[in-house]
């Protein structure tokens, strides 16, 4: 792999609308991103681990918990510095931001939401510290994109609830010391649980020959008569809005995270393009090479102001979900496109593990389809704008 020379672009000086301390979180990100996530990320990849090595320092740069109040360990940051952190790790690889989403917005949000005083107390500071790894399960073999139709159910023993069922495509499964499980109880209701690591009955099988997201560890959850104890139901909300509740705050992320891996591609590929004769002259002479390199460069630009746009409203507690799925779809979108021209500008050099194009294009696959596909938040947005959803 070569040495990490990443300038981000910033076409429209957005870097002047930010904060002292938005630049100072992003930068901080960045560093440890060039530093310890760029040396390693091609061999882990291509070994396809996840790279433990980096839970320490994913937690001191804040990504376990960005928004979540310093007194139960988070870095009680505002929403524009949680997508620069999202940004800049992906930067370095989807499959380590995955992690960073998973614990912060699908495992620590709920607890942090819905949870008790002594649930918050009991996981969350474990969990930013990255002493616990959290996973999130919520999608099954024959219900992904209809969450709502899931059949893992919990029964009410008196003392205990009994939790049966399967959950599948789980990132962090593998490793998790606990996992946020949606499960529905004898009425049929959606419930969050904290099922723990060592509950008898209660395996985490890993999801092997991935070609996308190999740095991070998918796998499933298996529930066979598991006793999940009382206190362990988070009680603040129930229904399908929980769980999509906090997939608006991952989806936010990945909104961030996406362009990230977009500007990763940018970047590489004009330095590449710059670098590389052919026919006597760098191959960025030619026109058909910078209309690649400028149509790039304008979808991150509008990209990047979608997202700060975002971020501000969701300050205020003000975005919507279907502007998160908007956001979300057209900047993934942009970066799987973005990854497929970056990677043909290289080459034949752009199909290796020399450079981070393809183990990028690769990843977006997963990004286009996880935490709502392409397709589901287009009708998300068609219900939006029409009040008719689309959706069977
Ligand atoms: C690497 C990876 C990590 C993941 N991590 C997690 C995790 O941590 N936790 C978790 O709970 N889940 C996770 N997921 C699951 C992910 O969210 C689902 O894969 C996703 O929601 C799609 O579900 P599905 O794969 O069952 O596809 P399906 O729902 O079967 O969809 C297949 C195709 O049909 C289309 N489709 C479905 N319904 C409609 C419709 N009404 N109209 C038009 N088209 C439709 C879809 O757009 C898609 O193109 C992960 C997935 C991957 C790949």
């Amino acid at each position: 792999m070569k040495p990490d020379l990443f300038q981000a672009p910033d076409y429209y000086n957005i870097d002047e609308l930010l904060t002292d301390e938005h630049r100072m979180v992003r930068d901080a990100a960045r560093e440890w991103v060039k530093k310890e996530v760029s040396p390693i990320i091609e061999d882990a990849a291509q070994q396809a681990t996840f790279p433990t090595s980096i839970v320490n320092g994913l937690a001191e740069i804040g990504a376990f918990g960005p928004y979540i109040p310093e007194e139960y360990g988070g870095a009680g940051l505002d929403q524009i510095s949680y997508g620069l952190i999202m940004q800049e790790i992906e930067r370095g690889d989807s499959g380590v931001r995955s992690t960073a989403s998973v614990q912060s917005s699908l495992v620590m949000y709920p607890i942090y939401k819905y949870g008790t005083e002594e649930q918050r107390k009991k996981y969350l500071p474990k969990l930013a510290s990255g002493e616990f790894m959290g996973s999130f399960g919520l999608t099954e073999p024959d219900h992904g994109s209809n969450p709502g139709g899931m059949v893992t159910n919990f029964k009410d023993k008196g003392d205990h609830y009994l939790l049966n069922g399967a959950k599948m495509w789980i990132s962090n499964a593998p490793f998790c010391d606990v996992a946020v499980v949606w499960a529905k109880n004898e009425e049929g209701r959606i419930h969050g649980l904290i099922v723990e690591r060592g509950m008898e009955g209660f395996t985490t099988p890993e999801t092997h020959n991935k070609w996308s997201l190999r740095a991070s560890a998918t796998g499933e959850l298996i529930f066979q008569d598991v006793k999940v104890p009382k206190e362990n139901l988070l009680p603040g909300r129930s229904g399908l809005g929980a769980p999509l509740s906090c997939l608006d705050s991952a989806r936010f992320g990945i909104a961030w995270g996406a362009i990230g891996a977009a500007m990763d591609c940018y970047d590489t590929a004009l330095r590449y393009a710059k670098e590389r004769i052919q026919f006597g002259k760098p191959i960025a002479g030619f026109q058909l090479q910078q209309k690649k390199l400028a149509e790039m460069l304008t979808e991150i630009t509008k990209a990047q102001l979608l997202n700060l746009r975002l971020g501000q409203l969701r300050n205020k507690d003000k975005a919507t979900s279907a502007q998160i799925s908007m956001a979300k779809r057209n900047n993934v979108e942009i970066a799987i496109n973005i990854a497929r021209e970056a990677r043909q500008i290289l080459g034949g050099m752009g199909i290796t593990g020399e450079y981070s194009i393809m183990r990028h294009m690769m990843n977006l696959e997963s990004v286009i389809t996880y935490e709502g596909t392409h397709d589901i938040h287009l009708l998300i947005t068609g219900l939006d704008i029409t009040g008719i959803p689309a959706f069977k």
